[in-house]
């Protein structure tokens, strides 16, 4: 993938490590019981919880916010954009109409079911989170540029890693549709969205990364340009 960049999850959901020579960054924290791939994997590479430094959410939609309580009661800061944090405030909640509508598609209620078996209805809020302000380079190890990049949901962002051309985007773009669960091209969430045609619009901001490696949320890394992303998507 990226040097220094590890993904866990599950074949549907995706959350990273980005390791840099101060420490570790969590790139969302997917569901409460993936809580022990983190805890594996930092016995397994001579890590210790105490080289987190930092917690950075994407947006704030459940299967993103997984474990991230546990890293905050250990002191650890969480970002999120201010305008995600009702989203993030709102945990447990009951499902939204998309996702009720969609539940008759066989591979989206598969990822339901994964969804809860993972933990969803125990997901607990952080209460008090560092805001991610766009353009600002997080103070966290791996240095991310903070994109805003809203419309899947009103704070979503994406963090661009310059030095390795990595651009973790949450689910401002996927490269697995989350209905159908095809791996495929970058592309919109669509019904998930909260505001599609503003999702539409925000992939502008990303433009002018020239190069990268896209890690989303959900489906594989895809690796070319952006503004090829960018023209796939639309
Ligand atoms: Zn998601």
């Amino acid at each position: 993938m990226v040097e220094g960049v590890y993904r866990f999850g599950s074949r549907r959901i995706n959350w990273y490590v980005l390791e840099a020579d101060e420490g570790l960054t969590i790139v969302d924290a997917g569901l409460p019981d993936h809580w022990p791939q983190l805890v594996d994997w930092l016995d397994r590479t001579g890590h210790e919880l105490d080289d987190i430094a930092g917690v950075v959410l994407t947006h704030a939609d459940v299967d993103h916010v997984g474990f991230a309580r546990i890293l905050a009661d250990r002191g650890v800061p969480v970002y999120c954009h201010p305008d995600d944090v009702p989203l993030l405030r709102s945990h447990p909640q009951s499902p939204p109409g998309w996702y009720l509508r969609n539940l008759w598609r066989p591979r989206f209620a598969a990822y339901a079911i994964e969804m809860l078996r993972n933990g969803v209805r125990s997901v607990d809020p952080v209460p008090d989170v560092d805001p991610l302000v766009p353009g600002e380079t997080l103070p966290v190890p791996g240095e991310p540029r903070v994109i805003f990049a809203p419309g899947h949901t009103p704070g979503s962002c994406a963090l661009f890693v310059e030095d390795r051309d990595t651009l973790f985007c949450g689910d401002v773009l996927a490269t697995r549709n989350i209905f159908t669960q095809r791996e495929g091209d970058p592309q919109l969430l669509g019904p998930a969205d909260e505001d599609h045609a503003e999702a539409a619009e925000s992939l502008a901001r990303l433009g002018g990364l020239g190069t990268v490696t896209l890690l989303p949320g959900h489906g594989d890394p895809w690796r070319g340009e952006i503004d090829t992303a960018i023209a796939l998507a639309r």
